[in-house]
């Protein structure tokens, strides 16, 4: 959304087609490598558009672009990339332009880790309803399988005065769907002049008045604390939702992954949750297939997350990726069985998701409806991401409704009375 800001800024509109563009930019991600491979893939899928309409121009950033081995591979293999910059090389978009556009040179920039924190950057969004709200950048955390500290580098927290002004914004414009970004929201904060934790900036945002909701993304569950879990309890806009990566449900494996809990530690925090708030509800982000990870590691990991019940999960096969610790570790498991394991838990966690929204067929709730469907339909989420359905009303979109829930389909969207 930066990136098309930034471009709308300076003239650029958005083309329907590539066959259309003028300039094509890739955002890219590096957490896993099959992510990358499908970008190699799609950039290659370029080059016979390229040789009809040499003026195009390709240009590839995000987080690949923050690895010199895949600059350099861009230089050598992909010779009608005309541009790579890095995630913190955004604001530089056009001058990057005007030197490609004065010199005719391929601009290929080495990642830099310059880190310092840009505000008031244009920004183009792609809803009207739900928007993404960064608060820090970077992770110090080195998970031994994760790449994100180091194409992302540091934690550096942006001042909660300039996240405060976005977010009075945000809520004056009409958005309803507000999610604060980081890669680990709990450790916010640190490193500021200004004495503020997490729960205190939630406590900030929270009084501001308006119809709205509040989410966050991602907590690290070792930073997740008590006072969080009060705030939450206490506020009036914060989804009564939390997306806890546990990762895994083995002790042993978690302590490999550096990930610095136990699973004894995750539930103990749950417990208290759901004490304060007992319609609290949960999701997580699970590895499967770890350097190491036994059949008995597996086995624990379901059985802990069939009695956690979830909402939902993120079920990742493990992926190597280069530089991290966890590629050296002993141990490997076997593609095959990391596929059967994937699996196993993809049908565990439709079983719940499916379980999970049964159990709110009775229930109210709230939801805000955001597109419409066809049959004179429309669709909506609730706090905890269960889908709604709900007859046509127009005036009903983009905004929050307290819903009582009739039946659930067989796709588990559950039917919706609209009740105020
Ligand atoms: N900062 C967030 C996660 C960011 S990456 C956190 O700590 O929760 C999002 C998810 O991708 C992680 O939760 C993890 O489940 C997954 N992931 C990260 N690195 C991975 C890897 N090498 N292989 C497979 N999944 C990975
Ligand atoms: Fe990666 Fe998240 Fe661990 Fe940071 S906390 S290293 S982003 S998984």
């Amino acid at each position: 959304e930066k990136i098309k800001g930034v471009l709308t800024d300076i003239g650029f509109g958005l083309a329907a087609r590539p066959e259309d563009a003028d300039l094509i930019v890739f955002n890219t991600c590096a957490v896993r490598e099959h992510a990358e491979q499908r970008v190699f893939g799609n950039v290659g899928a370029l080059k016979g558009l390229k040789e009809a309409n040499p003026k195009l121009l390709i240009a590839v950033s995000g987080c690949m672009a923050q690895q010199k081995e895949i600059v350099e591979k861009f230089k050598k293999h992909y010779p009608f990339v005309d541009i790579v910059f890095g995630v913190n090389g955004i604001d530089t978009l056009p001058d990057i332009l005007c030197e490609k556009l004065a010199t005719r040179k391929r601009v290929l920039r080495m990642p830099a880790e310059r880190g310092e924190i840009i505000e008031d950057m244009p920004i183009r969004r792609d809803s009207t309803f739900r928007a993404w709200l960064p608060i820090m950048y970077g992770c110090d955390n080195f998970c031994s399988y994760c790449i994100v500290p180091y194409v992302r580098g540091r934690e550096r927290s942006r001042a909660s005065a300039d996240i405060l002004r976005e977010f009075r914004q945000l809520v004056a414009e009409g958005y309803k769907d507000i999610t604060l970004l980081g890669q680990n929201v709990n450790s916010y904060g640190k490193g500021l002049p200004e004495d503020i934790t997490f729960a205190a900036l939630l406590r900030m945002l929270d009084a501001v008045p308006g119809d709205y909701r509040i989410r966050f993304m991602t907590s690290h569950p070792k930073d997740a604390t008590r006072e969080l879990i009060d705030t939450i309890a206490n506020s009036a806009h914060i989804s009564r939702h939390l997306h806890l990566p546990v990762q895994s449900g083995s002790n042993s494996i978690l302590a490999q992954m550096n990930r610095k809990y136990t699973v004894e530690d995750y539930l103990s925090l749950i417990a208290y949750a759901k004490r304060r708030m007992p319609e609290m509800t949960y999701s997580s982000d699970i590895i499967v297939g770890f350097p190491g990870e036994t059949e008995e590691d597996f086995r624990t990991t379901y059985d802990f997350l069939e009695g956690l019940k979830p909402a939902f999960l993120h079920i990742f096969p493990f992926s190597e990726r280069p530089g991290t610790p966890a590629v050296d570790m002993p141990g490997k498991v076997q593609p095959s069985v990391a596929t059967r394991r994937v699996a196993e838990l993809e049908e565990l966690c439709g079983r719940l998701h499916g379980a999970f929204c049964a159990k709110a067929v009775g229930s109210e709730d709230t939801v805000l409806f955001e597109s419409t469907l066809r049959g004179g339909m429309m669709f909506g989420y609730t706090g905890s991401y269960c889908r709604v359905k709900a007859p046509y009303d127009r005036t009903r979109i983009n905004a929050i409704c307290r819903v009582r829930f009739g039946a659930m389909d067989e796709s588990h969207d559950l039917m919706g009375d609209i009740l105020d």
